[in-house]
């Protein structure tokens, strides 16, 4: 094998979903899978979803959205939370994000009012202008009326609240319909935060919705990239680009295919690690496009084809991201579109 594998176990992503819906009871808990299901593979996690229960699904574009529901087929609900911006697509549930949207939609929709996100649905002027008129919502077959938390992911933070009381209140001047709040970590916000259907994503796929607490789901990712060469390096030779990494013994190090091109971050370097035949290995040097350098001093047995494994044994897409500076979400989504997926736990 010349490129990295990536392991998706569905079995873990059905058992999250079951946690998650046992935590949000008697609330439904839908899927959020946008983004090729945060980049894990729509086509294949999607069925395991709804094999588990799943009747929900919310995806972020109209070709999602289509994509989505010829993998599904008829059943269940296909949702488009960015909207169609005027687009007719069969079979999916659009996301209404502004009065003039509600205007001019016929059918089926879910209602998105902000409430202190300002990044989509409609702002308290809008809610207002539909509140004092809701003939406007005439046509429109209302499934849910939805909001988006800001901030869910710190328990602390005032938004929370805000955004709860805020959403009640406006639903409370609008025609009745079930609503939906949480998203991953929302559903973990308590009794207040509850509604008839959460929107979790990431956490389905194992990143930690209770950051700074104990990672309550379980991992779904691994990934191991493949050795293509093992060097001797003397004492005062460099590795990588800029000469950054520097032999201060005499080493051996091992090439691995994987690099930023795959949605490795080159900013990993500073503390990025792996696990070789049970050893862990230090980066030695910078990322770069397609490859990345080991130190295997420790790991003798290093070979060509052997795997260095970087998710899976202790570490997984949040640590990653806590080493290069960004949340977890954005390492799953940009990982591999190179790398070969293996599916396991079907
Ligand atoms: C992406 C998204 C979600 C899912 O959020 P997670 O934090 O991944 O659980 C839910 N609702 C909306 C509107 C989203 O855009």
């Amino acid at each position: 094998m010349t490129t990295g594998t990536l392991t998706i176990d569905l079995g873990a992503i059905a058992r999250n979903w079951a946690f998650l819906r046992d935590q949000h009871a008697p609330g439904e808990v839908g899927a959020v899978v946008k983004a090729d299901a945060y980049g894990l593979g729509v086509a294949r996690v999607a069925p395991a979803l709804r094999a588990a229960g799943c009747r929900h699904f919310f995806v972020a574009t109209p070709d999602e959205g289509l994509a989505l529901r010829a993998i599904l087929g008829d059943g269940p609900m296909v949702a488009v939370l960015d909207g169609l911006s005027g687009r007719a697509v069969p079979g999916v549930t659009p996301v209404l994000n502004a009065l003039d949207e509600v205007r001019h939609h016929q059918g089926e929709a879910i209602l998105h009012l902000d409430t202190g996100m300002n990044r989509l649905g409609l702002p308290a002027a809008e809610v207002d202008a539909l509140a004092a008129d809701p003939s406007m919502l005439a046509r429109v077959r209302l499934r849910y009326v939805m909001t988006h938390l800001a901030a869910a992911e710190d328990p602390t933070h005032p938004l929370n609240a805000r955004q709860r009381d805020a959403f009640a209140e406006a639903c409370a001047r609008l025609p009745r319909a079930r609503r939906s709040l949480a998203n991953s970590s929302g559903i973990f916000l308590g009794e207040g935060f509850r509604s008839e259907l959460a929107r979790p994503g990431a956490a389905l796929w194992g990143i930690n919705p209770t950051p700074g607490q104990d990672n309550p789901m379980e991992p779904v990712v691994g990934l191991r990239l493949p050795i293509l060469q093992v060097r001797e390096v003397p004492p005062g030779a460099t590795v990588g680009y800029g000469g950054a990494w520097l032999a201060t013994r005499p080493c051996r190090i091992a090439t691995v295919a994987g690099g930023y091109a795959d949605g490795i971050p080159r900013a990993w370097d500073a503390g990025g690690w792996g696990v070789l035949h049970g050893t862990e290995v230090r980066l030695a040097g910078r990322i770069s496009m397609d490859l990345m350098c080991f130190d295997v001093t420790e790991a003798p047995r290093a070979r060509p084809g052997d795997a260095v494994e970087i998710f899976g044994l202790g570490q997984d897409p949040d640590d990653m991201a806590q080493a290069a500076g960004t949340i977890g979400y954005e390492i799953l989504t940009r990982l591999g579109r190179r790398f070969r997926r293996e599916y396991v736990g079907a």
